[in-house]
């Protein structure tokens, strides 16, 4: 079997991080091996439910869907299954109870998490404030936020044994008392740099925003009210962080729990780093992501959905995913005592953008909100239509009968469908990232040898081609450093308004995408929404409360330039 049109660069990336290596450090695992490493693992699986399975047929379905680049599983799968450390999940949530005991073993069981390739969310709401009394000592509490840089030191210094380094989620509850310190703790980019912070808001805080009067600050350990504070200004405290470099993010409390479908196991209180994946304490959760570039086929005038071949992706990739979690080595065994009593998996997409790029349709229009209504609402239909059918075959989740599905059809899984950002997976799959409209269409690389080479979108590349513009250097330069074609004359209008870049999109437009995903997705979405440098905080305040409106669970900003680290910069790329 061959790889279908895995890249050069996707193959730079599987050599780097994914493929086995000797002590030495020398590549001892083909691309090939590797793919069949994981599907070998995951089909074997099958043999547990069924002793007449032909695990042989199921591996082989396993590898022609992640060699066609069809479906990727999250990275440290394809990492780990079938080596020694055997962890499967990016992501975990762990508890921070509020007593040096606890905190200490959270900061303990996040650095087996992050050597093992996960990602850790936390939230410190149940941390006493800073300067309450520590009885023990006689002495005073110092806080979340000095707390959350003992999780952050710790970090640095696990280097999750040469995979990635850790990403950590802190949320803290918009009524918890050092909620001002919390929101002013990353306003210096060197702080807690492995940390994205959020702020959980509450309906109730909300409510107060939109009435303009003071809400109610909350003493973690007796649950009374300690203090108050204006809603408008924490907001706008909010807005104005968020505003110069991005932090903190916002994510909506009550909504995550309206949509916890175990009440009986506690209250959801964080997600993992991205903020796609809502999880109860302990909990982890495996993604994978369908590459929508793969779901199209040809026809006579261009390219259109085949939802034949979708449906049968989607299938295969609940089956996939279900598998992984018996699969999977937890690393610590209440990780997986509370993982396999609701089974959450997190199936998304990847490549959305390349997809409307191939389709003509612009990002920012009413027809590409249409069509990610309807590709969605298809991949949770069938989705849960699959977990349904593994659950006839294998049993329900075990808290199923607690849980607030119980009245519908049996379900294998608490939750199936997560957007996730697909960082690393979408370069092995060659698409553009989750739901993310593309970034830029071209980047200067210099090679070694001191000369430059445009690297340009491949899909923009076939369009300039039929347009005979695809060897004027002059142009490519000019996209390169520009970013984005919307100012290219010599591009004709329709084609520059197909080919609209993160930058051209306005707020609204990314957050009604976001919103789009949301409406047909059980855990939530990873989205960044882009502002133009000269965006206001009018601007980022408009936006937040849009994504309240609009039903997303959560929103992340960022306004070009305003951190100096910018992982992407238009023009810059070496
Ligand atoms: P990938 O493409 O590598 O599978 P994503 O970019 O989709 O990963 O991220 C999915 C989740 O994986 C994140 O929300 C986070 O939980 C986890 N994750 C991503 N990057 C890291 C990292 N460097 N360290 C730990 N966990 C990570």
């Amino acid at each position: 079997m061959a790889i279908s049109d895995i890249s050069e660069n996707a193959l730079k990336v599987l050599e780097k991080r994914y493929q086995g290596k000797d002590e030495d450090g020398n590549v001892v695992e083909s691309v090939e091996q590797m793919f069949r490493r994981v599907s070998d693992t995951i089909a074997r699986v099958d043999a547990n439910f069924d002793n007449t399975a032909d695990t042989g047929k199921v591996s082989d379905e396993f590898f022609e869907l992640m060699t066609s680049l069809r479906f990727m599983p999250n990275s440290p799968t394809l990492m780990n299954a079938g080596r020694t450390l055997g962890q499967l999940s990016a992501c975990f949530v762990l508890p921070v109870g509020d007593s040096m005991e606890e905190i200490f073993d959270s900061v303990k069981n996040a650095a087996l998490i992050h050597k093992s390739g996960g990602g850790t969310g936390f939230s410190f709401s149940r941390l006493r404030q800073s300067g309450a009394s520590v009885k023990s000592t006689g002495g005073v509490a110092s806080g979340p936020v000095s707390f959350m840089k003992v999780f952050n030191a710790a970090t640095e210094a696990v280097k999750q044994g040469g995979t990635r380094r850790g990403a950590n989620m802190g949320i803290l509850r918009v009524d918890h008392p050092d909620i001002l310190e919390f929101i002013d703790c990353k306003a210096n980019n060197s702080d807690i740099t492995n940390f994205n912070i959020s702020i959980g808001i509450t309906e109730k805080f909300m409510q107060a925003v939109e009435e303009q009067t003071d809400y109610d600050l909350i003493d973690p350990k007796s649950g009374t009210a300690v203090g108050h504070l204006s809603a408008v200004k924490v907001f706008e405290l909010i807005v104005d962080h968020a505003w110069k470099n991005g932090e903190p993010g916002i994510i909506f409390l009550d909504r995550l729990n309206r949509d916890n479908v175990v009440p009986s196991q506690g209250e959801i209180e964080s997600t993992n780093p991205c903020g796609e994946q809502p999880l109860l304490p302990y909990e982890s959760c495996n993604l994978g992501s369908v590459n929508l570039t793969k779901m199209l086929r040809r026809t006579l005038t261009g390219y259109e959905f085949d939802f034949r071949l979708l449906e049968q992706t989607v299938n295969e990739a609940v089956h996939f995913l279900d598998n992984v979690i018996e699969a999977n080595n937890y690393p610590l065994d209440i990780i997986a005592e509370t993982t396999r009593a609701t089974r959450k998996i997190g199936l998304g997409v990847m490549g959305w953008a390349d997809a409307l790029l191939m389709l003509e349709i612009p990002y920012n229009s009413e027809e590409a909100i249409r069509l990610a209504d309807k590709v969605m609402g298809f991949i949770n239909n069938t989705g849960h239509a699959a977990s349904a059918r593994l659950a006839e075959k294998r049993g329900s989740f075990p808290l199923f009968s607690v849980s607030t599905l119980r009245e519908g059809p049996a379900m294998r899984n608490a939750t199936v469908t997560t957007i996730a950002p697909t960082g690393t997976i979408s370069m092995i799959a060659g698409c553009s990232s989750g739901v993310e409209p593309v970034f830029a269409y071209a980047f200067v690389r210099n090679i070694m040898d001191g000369t430059e080479m445009v690297e340009v979108n491949p899909i923009l590349m076939h369009k300039l081609e039929t347009l005979g513009l695809d060897k004027d250097r002059a142009l490519l330069k000019r996209i390169a450093r520009e970013g984005t074609i919307a100012h290219i004359e010599e591009i004709p209008q329709e084609v520059r308004d197909v080919f609209v870049c993160a930058h051209d999109i306005r707020p609204v437009d990314h957050i009604r995408m976001q919103a789009a995903f949301q409406n047909h997705t059980d855990n939530a979405v990873s989205k960044t929404v882009n502002f133009p440098k000269e965006a206001t905080r009018g601007d980022v305040r408009e936006a937040y409360l849009l994504a309240y409106e609009e039903g997303c669970k959560g929103v992340t900003i960022y306004r070009d330039g305003s951190r100096e680290e910018q992982v992407l910069n238009i023009g810059e790329v070496n």
